[in-house]
């Protein structure tokens, strides 16, 4: 098969895995460059196929030796379809991590159902006795609710009042005019339960209950914060609200994980990347590629892994923890600079930027979503004849379960 980008409302709907095999090795050429830390042994990671779970994968696993098990939910590729970037993301982190003398899983199915706890904690049992870490990176638009059956949707919405802004359409490269509606309440409390912290606080009890959890054990979960370029879509949106509510469940989790364990839950407001999630949230598009045009001129732009490598030797497992005072992480402080908050408004409020598609920082936004998607990467020749089957023969193997 030729793989060309398929993409629809700024989403890939295939992949191209000699692309991702690429990408990945130069991920683990990236994390073998950087220093090597005492972490965690056993190791959870909800979410960890794409984005910042697998860059928590690949820092925790490379720079730390630590055991995984990730849940993800991929589309599976087969003889007449890619399937999507993650799942081929899983097979070769599977690939790059063989000769380990580390144990490393990969369960494919819905983290939000009893079923996948259930099959997880029993692997958890049988494997690894107890973790020492488990990290809540999922990014969903849909939940099921397993009392009722319903499946409920998240919007991204502004709440009270439009969103005025523009945001880029990847396929046809245009920088479109762009309002979004306010959220109805439904849709508030329908973000909140798909995206707040219900299902990471059932997570870490129902291991607590079974007794899995080791001394010392902590949990964290990543939310974004942000600033007023992206507050009336994000921060003070159905969005925000979510992660409000994410950054609550920290709290309930603690009076556990403190005195039962010496443990900790833990909230790190990260830094705005590419990933699959971030791209599909309106205006995000215009103001990462104008926040890397900054950053990079600056030298404080950091790579997904770097960001993440930062995060885990410095401020989880080291003395270097910054703190605001609603004790969130902020990792994300080179984003949040004034000076670079204060350029990035001023590109965004001046009148149309004809060179808005030609600027570095742009490039290196769309390049690094073609990328995530196996695309547009140097050494793929993308006029070449893939082999589905072949592929698949030799990278699936038992480490990944579907659930
Ligand atoms: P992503 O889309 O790259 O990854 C999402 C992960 O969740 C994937 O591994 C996917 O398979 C998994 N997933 C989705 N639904 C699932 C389900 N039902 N069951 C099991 N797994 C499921 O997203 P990301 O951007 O890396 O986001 C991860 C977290 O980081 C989110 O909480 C997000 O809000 C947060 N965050 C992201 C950014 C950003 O700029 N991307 C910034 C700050 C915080």
């Amino acid at each position: 098969m030729i793989i060309k980008p398929s993409i629809r409302s700024n989403f890939f709907t295939n992949s191209h895995p000699l692309g991702i095999k690429k990408m990945m090795d130069t991920y683990v050429a990236e994390v073998k460059k950087l220093d090597k830390f005492q972490g965690p042994k056993n190791v959870l990671i909800i979410g960890g196929s794409s984005g910042y779970g697998l860059a928590t994968r690949l820092t925790l696993a490379f720079s730390a030796g630590a055991n995984t098990i990730n849940v993800s939910f991929e589309n599976q590729g087969s003889a007449s379809k890619t399937g999507s970037a993650g799942y081929w993301n899983n097979l070769f982190f599977q690939d790059a991590v063989k000769d380990f003398n580390q144990t490393h899983l990969d369960f494919n199915g819905d983290a939000f159902s009893p079923e996948m706890k259930q099959k997880v904690l029993e692997t958890i049992q049988e494997k690894f006795g107890k973790i020492d870490l488990l990290v809540y990176s999922l990014a969903s638009g849909a939940r099921k609710n397993f009392e009722t059956g319903d499946l409920i949707r998240s919007a991204i919405k502004p709440i009270g009042k439009p969103a005025e802004g523009k945001t880029i359409d990847i396929k046809s490269l245009t920088v479109e005019p762009l309002t979004v509606e306010p959220a109805t309440e439904e849709e508030v409390k329908n973000t909140v339960f798909v995206m707040g912290g219900s299902d990471w606080y059932d997570w870490v009890m129902t291991l607590e209950q079974a007794g899995v959890l080791n001394e010392g054990f902590k949990t964290i979960s990543y939310t974004y914060v942000g600033g007023k370029n992206t507050d009336n879509i994000y921060r003070s949106g159905t969005i925000g609200k979510a992660k409000e509510d994410l950054e609550a469940a920290v709290i309930k989790m603690d009076q556990v994980l403190k005195p039962k364990y010496h443990g900790e839950a833990l909230i790190s407001s990260s830094k705005a990347i590419v990933s699959k999630a971030s791209v599909f949230i309106p205006q995000m598009p215009i103001y990462v590629s104008y926040l890397f045009d900054v950053m990079t001129k600056n030298h404080t732009h950091e790579t997904t892994l770097e960001h993440k490598h930062r995060l885990f030797k410095d401020m989880v497992y080291g003395n270097k923890r910054l703190l605001d005072d609603l004790g969130r992480i902020r990792i994300d402080h080179k984003e949040m600079e004034a000076s670079t908050q204060k350029i990035v408004a001023d590109l965004m409020h001046q009148p149309e930027d004809e060179n808005f598609l030609e600027l570095p920082g742009t490039k290196l936004f769309l390049t690094e979503f073609y990328q995530i998607n196996g695309f547009s990467v140097p050494g793929v020749d993308e006029e070449q004849e893939v082999d589905l089957e072949t592929l698949i023969t030799k990278y699936h193997n038992e480490k990944y379960q579907n659930v």
